[in-house]
């Protein structure tokens, strides 16, 4: 026993050491990165190189894999150390340029200690924390004015959260005040259920948080029986008062750092209504700051225009004529003159730039007033794209061997309109989670038939991204042939998918069956698949052609072109156009595969359609070895995708064992694929 306990305390000692090493590296790498930037200011580079970037996470990429590191892990952590490069890189410039505060810095936010504000400040903060001092307010109004009478130096405001939208006071303060905007921050908000105790969710009879958070929380608030809401200035608050009153039927919904700081337990994570949940701050100030022209920035302006036909249009036609890239749009009633509005624009550029400089000087001529908020920092840094990806670019010339787009003429009469080239003669792309389908470069989707457990997804989740695969694939609702069939773990078995799809930072996609699903698997799925069996089943094709998610439409087993198309002008004459299009085989005489693929419909379906074409080749195979050649061959005659079902252990899958690839084949297929790319570029 004495002996294990040795062992224990020798090999913690050892990591210790370890750690310790890894600290010290971290930090001579930035006194490099800060002599690099001494490098670059001399010759005006940018800040970022993003060719630099792909080629040092490749290299660590491999060297990673020769020690046993898995390369998901090898891009977090170097993603990590980049960003934070990049973070004090710009902190040096920003300090270079403006004036600095040697002092403490004293930043104004509304709530008590443990609001979501003050988390966000101090992530904001965080480098320089140990000379901030951040003071709570009771209103926005009083966080303002401390900067107002120079209390603070800083306020620090939330302006827009993902699930709730704007926060529409904080917007009417910033028309009224004479303060600029100096950076934002964006801060992941997860709400948790905390009480005194542990106890049953169904003894909850009232839940305490700030509105904003509330509403936040709707579905799960739904579920709660007998229970009602009571509003509080801040979430922290809601947690003083749940502590103060010792009731256990009583709950707070705010941050697991303010249950903590007042002794309370948390009962339940995750609330929030969309699992990406996220609060945006301004951080205003007196005087506007200077930034940096290697910093990558936004701008926010308030503007009127005047009340007349295509006002805005000509306004905004500003920003289009010199390329300006907006980033949101917010209308505001004006006090005083009914409906008539103000509306606020964010977009990226910096006003020491001419382009953004004359936006701006037309931008006045165009409106009846306008208030420039200033330039700050932009705070989402792209992060560089793992490079497995690049493994499978598809080279301009295996785009050039496609057929190209050509413009249907008046007498080329098809049933479909939305659908056809006539339409659009551009290829449609569809872009989920920064994966592009319908560009230059193949994606491919894969995973499991079926969802089976949170074991099973996670392995082939973790599989996707090793490979260099781009989305994952998993049924939850299975249209099986036969009713004794294994039908999916529904919900559940979304939930799951979800997780990994999170954890790997992989998009998902799951079919569904049912049009009262739709809403439903929308709020989590990236995209919605509609299967072979459901190809015309027009009130699904309706329902999925009102949410804003993208649709992978299967082509029905024994549909021509034609009804595929008009299939999809179902769901695109719905409002949806985000549709991409799936070969995976049709039923023909032949009876040696499951289907027969069809790959001749892809050429033409590039030529009559702009939207993105996918295929699957192993529902048309049926077995596994005929997987591999079909995905290469529809690779090569100028599919968009691939879509292919693994399993780590196909003999026991649940669902369409015998078409799924084992994950060493799969391995091998992505770097055939790769090879073709290597070939022909
Ligand atoms: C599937 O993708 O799991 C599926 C059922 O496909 P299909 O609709 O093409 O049969
Ligand atoms: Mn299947």
């Amino acid at each position: 026993m004495k002996k294990k306990t040795d062992d224990l305390e020798r090999l913690r000692r050892q990591i210790d050491a370890i750690d310790d090493r890894i600290l010290h590296r971290l930090a001579s790498r930035r006194q490099l990165v800060s002599r690099i930037l001494r490098a670059k200011s001399t010759r005006e580079m940018s800040l970022r190189n993003v060719r630099r970037e792909e080629e040092l996470i490749s290299r660590l990429i491999v060297l990673g894999k020769d020690r046993g590191l898995d390369a998901h892990f090898v891009t977090r952590v170097f993603h990590e150390i980049i960003d934070d490069a990049l973070g004090f890189q710009e902190r040096r410039l920003q300090r270079n340029l403006n004036d600095y505060h040697h002092g403490i810095t004293r930043v104004a936010y509304q709530g008590i200690e443990g609001a979501y504000s003050q988390l966000a400040a101090q992530q904001f903060f965080s480098a320089e924390l140990d000379r901030t001092e951040l003071v709570g307010f009771p209103t926005f109004e009083e966080a303002v004015s401390a900067v107002r009478n120079g209390d603070a130096d800083y306020a620090f405001l939330p302006i827009e959260n993902t699930t709730a939208g704007s926060i529409n006071q904080v917007y009417d303060l910033l028309s009224r005040e004479s303060l600029f905007v100096v950076g934002e921050e964006i801060f992941r908000v997860d709400h948790c259920l905390l009480a005194l105790e542990d106890v049953p969710l169904f003894k909850i009879r009232r839940v305490l948080s700030h509105p904003e958070a509330l509403a936040q929380c709707n579905k799960f608030l739904s579920r709660l029986k007998n229970c009602r809401t009571e509003y509080y200035a801040d979430t922290a608050m809601a947690v003083q008062k749940v502590k103060d009153d010792q009731d256990l039927s009583q709950a707070a919904i705010a941050s697991e750092e303010a249950g903590t700081r007042y002794g309370l337990k948390v009962l339940h994570r995750q609330l929030a209504d969309q699992p990406e949940n996220f609060t945006r701050f301004f951080v205003v100030a007196p005087q506007p700051i200077k930034v940096d022209r290697r910093v990558p920035c936004k701008t926010s302006l308030l503007i009127a225009t005047p009340h007349e036909e295509g006002a805005l249009l000509k306004a905004l036609d500003a920003l289009h004529r010199h390329q300006i890239n907006m980033t949101k749009l917010e209308s505001r009633p004006r006090l005083g003159t009914p409906f008539q509005y103000l509306f606020y624009l964010d977009f990226e550029g910096n006003l020491a730039e001419e382009n953004i400089r004359l936006a701006v000087d037309e931008l006045r001529t165009r409106t009846t007033f306008i208030k420039v908020l200033g330039s700050y920092p932009m705070r989402e840094r792209a992060k560089t794209a793992p490079p497995p990806s690049a493994y499978l670019s598809r080279s301009r010339e295996a785009e050039d061997k496609t057929v190209s787009p050509e413009p249907a003429t008046a007498e080329t009469k098809v049933s479909y309109r939305l659908a056809s080239r006539g339409t659009k003669a551009r290829d449609t792309s569809v872009e989920v989670r920064g994966v592009r389908i319908g560009g230059p470069e193949l994606v491919v989707i894969a995973g499991p038939c079926a969802v089976e457990s949170r074991e099973q997804i996670m392995v082939c989740a973790r599989q996707v991204k090793e490979a260099g695969a781009h989305i994952l694939r998993g049924g939850c609702f299975k249209p099986r042939t036969s009713p004794y069939s294994f039908q999916g773990l529904g919900f559940d078995g979304l939930a799951l998918l979800a997780e990994a799809g999170r954890e790997l930072d992989l998009p998902i996609i799951t079919e569904v069956l049912a049009p009262d699903q739709v809403e439903r698997v929308a709020e989590c799925a990236d995209i919605l698949q509609v299967g072979a069996r459901n190809m015309q089943n027009f009130s699904l094709l309706k329902a999925v052609g009102q949410v804003h998610r993208p649709v992978v439409l299967k082509r029905g087993m024994m549909a021509t072109l034609e009804e595929l198309l008009n299939a999809a002008e179902y769901i695109l004459g719905q409002g949806n156009q985000q549709v991409i299009l799936c070969e995976r085989g049709i039923r023909t005489f032949e009876t040696s595969t499951r289907n027969t693929l069809d790959l001749g419909a892809i050429p033409i379906l590039r030529k009559l359609t702009h939207l993105p074409i996918v295929v699957d080749p192993s529902h048309a195979a049926g077995q596994r070895q005929l997987v591999p050649p079909l995905a290469l061959a529809a690779q090569a005659v100028g599919a968009h995708g691939l879509m292919i079902e693994i399993h780590p252990n196909p003999d026991e899958a649940l669902s369409d064992g015998p078409q799924s690839l084992p994950f060493p084949d799969f391995v091998r297929l992505m770097s055939d694929i790769h090879e073709n790319v290597a070939v022909e570029s």
